[in-house]
């Protein structure tokens, strides 16, 4: 579907032009449906798109990396996307939870250690926030962890954690101090998937089905103070972490998601509306379903000028927390409202197997709620203009 000029500089729009000849090629519909079902991903592709260095988009060239360019990291999700988050979870475990975190908040030693094989592929993260009793009160967490000598000994239990039954680490907030005020006592930890005492149970759900998403459990699980994120100094300075330069791009992350889903909605619905013939002509001719294509088409528009200009202020250095909000609060909700028109152009056919739709749509719906819902992007934002409350 020909889009308005961007002008994105060559090396996005080569990048751009080779993803989609990846996805058609290796990511087709039989295949899409196939991993939707069993919840799972394609290991292998991942290894080629992590050969084609896309991993290091996030990772600074002194780790091996391509020094950050979180436009085109940005462009590789939502083309990715386009065939839905088989291929883009996978790569944002690495490049965004592994790469982009380690790379705002590692200490030396961690970033040494880990960004090298982030920006090769080699390595995936989970995000270890929400809880049984915490989504978006994320300053609430009950995961404790303690130090013990040269130890820090971690229980509680993690949900949602999405990824740890094939992740690496778990990138995971923890309350390292239950006496202090709540935004005080916070740490990021990296914790092994796999260490003694860590449990994890795969759950069922509807949407982001390249894989189940984990409660985990942490029963006296012992790790030494070098899994403090940031180092031991870090201890209970989680909150900046879990508030900065980071969190924006994570915004980011998610939009650029929805994004190439709502995307690939319209471009299903545009080219059935042109197949299906009802009462003696093709029903994009009815103005119901004109009016509803063209609007979709628009809203996608809006929704990538907020995506990029978000983007390239991030990839700047400037600051963009309020335009990484407003993009996350905009098109996560335009998502909703694109996919939900477009189911109602294919009909019948939307709720069916024989196409992507039904998938497009479970995944839209969930966007307003992952990765900071709709509602507290409304609260920061409130609050960054500085609304009295
Ligand atoms: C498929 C899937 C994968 C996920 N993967 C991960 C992951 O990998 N790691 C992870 O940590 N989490 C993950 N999550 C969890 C996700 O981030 C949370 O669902 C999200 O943070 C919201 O939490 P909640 O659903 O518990 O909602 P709650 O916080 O309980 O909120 C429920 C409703 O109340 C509203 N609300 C709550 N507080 C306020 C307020 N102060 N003002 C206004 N409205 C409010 C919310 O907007 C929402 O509409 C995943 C979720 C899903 C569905």
């Amino acid at each position: 579907m020909q889009q308005t000029a961007l002008e994105e500089p060559d090396h996005i729009v080569e990048l751009r032009r080779q993803l989609r000849r990846f996805v058609e090629q290796k990511a087709p519909r039989d295949k899409r449906r196939a991993w939707d079902r069993a919840h799972d991903w394609p290991r292998h592709l991942f290894r080629d798109l992590a050969d084609m260095g896309l991993c290091a988009l996030t990772v600074p060239e002194e780790y091996g990396g391509q020094g950050q360019d979180i436009v085109a990291a940005v462009a590789v999700i939502e083309e990715l996307s386009r065939a839905g988050t088989f291929l883009a979870g996978p790569y944002i475990h690495c490049a965004f939870y592994g790469g982009m975190n380690i790379a705002e908040n590692g200490s030396p030693a961690q970033k040494a250690e880990f960004l090298p094989q982030l920006a090769k592929g080699e390595l995936l993260f989970a995000y270890g926030l929400s809880e049984p009793n915490v989504g978006g009160d994320l300053s609430s967490v009950e995961t404790r962890a303690r130090i013990d000598g040269d130890a820090i000994v971690v229980n509680g239990a993690k949900r949602w954690c999405t990824g740890a039954d094939w992740a690496d680490y778990i990138y995971c907030l923890v309350n390292s101090d239950p006496q202090a005020p709540k935004r005080r006592a916070l740490s990021f930890l990296l914790i092994p998937a796999r260490a003694p005492g860590v449990t994890v149970t795969p759950m069922d759900h509807v949407n982001l089905r390249y894989t189940a998403s984990c409660d985990v459990h942490f029963d006296d699980v012992r790790l030494p103070l070098t899994a403090v994120v940031g180092g031991r100094e870090k201890w209970c300075q989680g909150w900046g972490m879990l508030a900065g330069r980071a969190l924006d791009v994570e915004k980011l992350e998610v939009a650029a998601v929805t994004f190439g889903i709502a995307q690939a909605a319209v471009e299903d619905a545009w080219a059935y509306a042109q197949e299906r013939v009802q009462f003696g002509k093709p029903i994009c001719a009815h103005q119901a379903i004109r009016h509803k294509l063209v609007t979709a088409r628009t809203r996608l528009e809006a929704c990538r000028l907020m995506l990029y200009h978000a983007a390239r202020l991030a990839r700047d250095g400037r600051p963009c927390a309020i335009e990484t909000s407003m993009a996350k609060l905009f098109i996560a909700d335009t998502g909703v409202e694109i996919g939900l028109a477009c189911q109602q152009i294919m009909g019948a056919y939307a709720l069916s197997d024989a196409y992507d739709m039904d998938r497009h749509v479970r995944d839209l719906l969930g966007m307003p709620i992952v990765g900071g819902s709709s509602d507290m992007q409304k609260n920061n934002l409130a609050a960054l203009w500085k609304l009295p409350a």
